[in-house]
């Protein structure tokens, strides 16, 4: 692909600093804006160095950009699009990378000036961590990225969006927005919900205690740990734009368990036997095709060291990032650093 002048990514966390990492590993762009609501982000991005300049105005960072992605929680899609409109170039690709895709041409759509190429898009990639210091650049290495460009999407802005992604390292489908809302909540939505449900259900438990749920994770129970870590504000957002078709398959998955609890009480030995069988040749499907190995999305990932408090500064030594290009600051200073919204 073209090397692009700039590329702007609006907030910072876990997938943001990822693909900024991935941005300069590839040295797909002459610079790296990154921008965040909060000041706190902006600092500790500066510090780690993935970003060429830091905005605290969001129309410093998308101004003169030829891509610009929104990288926060869905619900906040709408207000930011409503404020970076006015200051998008011309040609530009506006896209992002929520979880769902219909709420976001809901909500993004209305926005875009003409001239501006809307294509929203999703990475099939994560971890249950958040924040800048989780990102690292192989995020998207072999994982799926969907773009759902809506009607009108100009061919060659979506093709140049493709190759972004394939150079970030992912391989790209394409495909309606609506579709893509129904197979993520599937493949997706539904067990980061069962997730929930099954540690929350744990945590209720009165005849079992808390020692014990957690000194006998390891029989199944710690798995659902981790993906029930997952950042709360992002899910809460996913569940409340994906409604339909999360319960489309909610109601789905309700009549089977019915099924399983019958062959459960019934000591249906062979509906269990059949069922657990079919499932494990799911599983090995996936491990053929390399969408899971040990490292799979699990890679280590920087970690924030906060300011000692006993008033000695923290190291001064840069990474190698920082080292290469060190990024310019357009953060106005402020007197006390701003707290984090509550989530
Ligand atoms: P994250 O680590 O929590 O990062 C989101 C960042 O956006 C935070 O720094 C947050 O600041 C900031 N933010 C919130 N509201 C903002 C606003 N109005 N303007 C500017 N910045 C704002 O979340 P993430 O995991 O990277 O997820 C980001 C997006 O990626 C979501 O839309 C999610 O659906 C999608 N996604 C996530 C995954 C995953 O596995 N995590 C995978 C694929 C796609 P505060 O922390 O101060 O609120």
């Amino acid at each position: 692909m073209d090397k692009l002048k700039k590329i702007a990514i609006i907030g910072l966390g876990l997938i943001g600093s990822s693909i900024a990492h991935a941005t300069r590993r590839g040295k797909l762009a002459a610079e790296i804006a990154g921008h965040d609501a909060s000041s706190d982000v902006l600092e500790r991005s500066r510090v780690i160095g993935f970003c060429d300049s830091l905005h605290d105005d969001v129309a410093g960072a998308v101004k003169n950009a030829d891509l610009v992605i929104l990288c926060t929680p869905v619900g906040a899609y709408k207000s930011v699009a409503r404020e970076i409109a006015p200051h998008l170039k011309a040609g530009a690709i506006l896209s992002d990378v929520g979880s769902v895709k219909g709420a976001v041409v809901r909500d993004v759509g209305p926005f875009v000036p003409k001239g501006v190429n809307f294509i929203p898009a999703h990475p099939v990639a994560g971890t249950e961590f958040s924040g800048p210091e989780a990102g690292f650049a192989s995020l998207f290495d072999g994982r799926w990225a969907i773009l759902t460009p809506v009607k009108g999407a100009k061919p060659d802005a979506v093709q140049r969006l493709k190759s972004f992604w394939q150079a970030l390292g992912s391989q790209v489908d394409v495909m309606d927005a609506g579709h893509h809302d129904l197979v993520l909540a599937i493949t997706s939505h539904l067990p980061h919900l069962i997730a929930y449900n099954i540690v929350g259900t744990a945590h209720d438990l009165e005849k079992v205690t808390q020692g014990e749920v957690i000194k006998y994770s390891a029989s199944g129970f710690r798995d659902f740990t981790r993906i029930a870590s997952s950042d709360p504000t992002m899910w809460r957002d996913v569940f409340l734009n994906n409604r339909d078709a999360v319960l489309e398959v909610l109601g789905r998955f309700n009549e089977d368990l019915s099924q399983l609890q019958r062959a459960v009480r019934n000591g249906d030995g062979k509906t269990l036997f059949d069922l657990f069988t079919r499932t494990r040749a799911v599983r090995r499907a996936i491990v053929e095709i390399g969408q899971d190995t040990p490292s799979f999305g699990r890679l280590p990932f920087q970690v924030y060291v906060p300011p000692k408090k006993d008033g000695k500064k923290p190291s001064k030594k840069k990474s190698k990032a920082q080292k290469r290009s060190p990024p310019q600051t357009h953060v106005k200073p402020r007197a006390k650093p701003k707290r984090r919204r509550a989530k």
